[in-house]
């Protein structure tokens, strides 16, 4: 293993896969991606439900939507793998006067910023799903550009392509401290040996609170446990769409997964954990929210459940941008359950920091010490 870097990342999901790539196309090869289990992408990409959208609340997220989506639609050909993107779109259901309104004061935000999103009718919504009940549904909104990609492929193609740059990826390597002096980074220990370097970049995921630990850096970062279901299904009463719907009262979710469901809820009891087993006894809650929506899921059977970790922050935005307190410290965590989605856009901006560029991005929503100073900035208010 490489003894010195410039820049250490500590982390192999898409957050660590895409720092490496936009570095390495800044020119800057001499860096070392670290990740403790043998293969990346096992953390929370690995478990993810590759939804895309544009449809948030917080501008600065809007505009991480509007880069990440623009570099996914020409992913294939600007970092060479596919990635299985269909955008057919994002169905919000709103079905309390509050969700209506604060959707509207969104959905002009959005069209400001250039995201082509409509406003639905309940049966405008019926229509794009055929089987979907809308009975207590007061309006939608709707985003065709919106979709899902393959986190893998996004992942792997970060990866492949900084490697063929000139990047170093280790596997079945642990991050076990990190050395400073005089407040600035000097070392990383690992299960394999120290790397002297300048630059730490903490992509750590559930896990960004102990890799800011090792600098005396706070991440308030909590590891959520989120669950997702594949329902079989009878192609017949599976809606024939792919969209993927939003049962924003509830938090329940679905889209169709080649001819069954696949569908999902927050559970508001969760508390932090990094236990990912299925809780089998959540479904039935579960279950009991997604008839009302989605009938012909009453007779469907179960055939696949897992579940993985949201890395929550307090606000549900991200923190990105250079830790306070300790000179070459990078943070890119706390995606609050969209992370997988603005990596590309995260990583560019990471790495133009790290390079001394000017990011052009508005980081003060995401800024590490917003929470030592309250009222910086709004969080994100469309959190599943
Ligand atoms: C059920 C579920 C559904 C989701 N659905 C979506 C979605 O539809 N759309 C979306 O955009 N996002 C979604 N997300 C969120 C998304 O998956 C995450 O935001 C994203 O994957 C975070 O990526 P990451 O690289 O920061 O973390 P991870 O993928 O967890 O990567 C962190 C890596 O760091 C490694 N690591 C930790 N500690 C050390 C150490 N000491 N040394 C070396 N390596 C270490 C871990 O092994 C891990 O591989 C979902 C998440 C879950 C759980």
């Amino acid at each position: 293993m490489k003894r010195t870097a410039e820049v250490v990342i500590v982390g192999g999901g898409c957050m660590g896969a895409s720092v490496a790539y936009h570095l390495a196309r800044l020119g800057i090869t001499d860096v070392v991606l670290l990740e403790r289990e043998k293969m990346l992408g096992t953390g929370s990409t690995g478990r993810n439900a590759g939804g895309v959208r544009h449809q948030f609340s917080n501008e600065a997220n809007i505009r991480l939507s509007l880069e990440s989506i623009g570099l996914m639609e020409r992913f294939a050909e600007e970092v060479g793998h596919p990635i299985d993107f269909h955008q057919d779109g994002y169905l919000f259901l709103l079905s309390s006067e509050a969700s209506v309104e604060t959707f509207q004061r969104n959905v002009a935000l959005q069209r400001r910023l250039g995201v082509d999103v409509q406003w639905l009718e309940a049966h405008d919504a019926a229509a794009l799903v055929p089987g979907m009940n809308v009975d207590n549904v007061l309006a939608g909104t709707f985003c065709q550009r919106d979709g899902i990609a393959d986190p893998n492929g996004v992942t792997m193609g970060f990866a492949r392509t900084a490697q063929a740059l000139g990047v170093t990826v280790e596997r079945d390597v642990e991050v076990t401290a990190i050395a400073t002096t005089s407040g600035r980074v000097t070392a990383v220990e690992t299960t394999r040996g120290t790397i002297e370097t300048r630059n730490v970049v903490n992509a750590a995921g559930p896990w960004a609170r102990a890799i800011g630990q090792m600098a005396d850096v706070h991440v308030p970062v909590d590891p959520i446990r989120r669950h997702i279901f594949i329902a079989a299904g009878d192609p017949m009463r599976v809606p024939p769409t792919h969209i993927m719907v939003i049962d924003f009262d509830t938090t329940f979710y679905f889209h169709r997964e080649g001819a069954g469901l696949l569908f999902g809820m927050g559970d508001r009891q969760e508390t932090p954990t990094f236990d990912t087993t299925v809780q089998w006894d959540f479904l039935p809650q579960v279950i009991d929210v997604a008839v009302t929506r989605l009938p012909a899921l009453a007779d469907a059977s179960i055939s696949r459940a897992w579940a993985g970790l949201y890395e929550m922050s307090p606000d549900g935005n991200p923190i990105l941008g250079a830790a306070s307190g300790v000179d070459g410290l990078y943070l890119i965590n706390g995606f609050s359950g969209h992370g997988f989605q603005h990596s590309p856009a995260a990583g560019r901006i990471l790495a133009d920091l790290i390079a001394g560029r000017d990011p052009d991005f508005d980081l003060t929503p995401f800024a590490a010490d917003r929470f030592v100073s309250p009222g910086a900035a709004a969080g994100e208010r469309y959190v599943v």
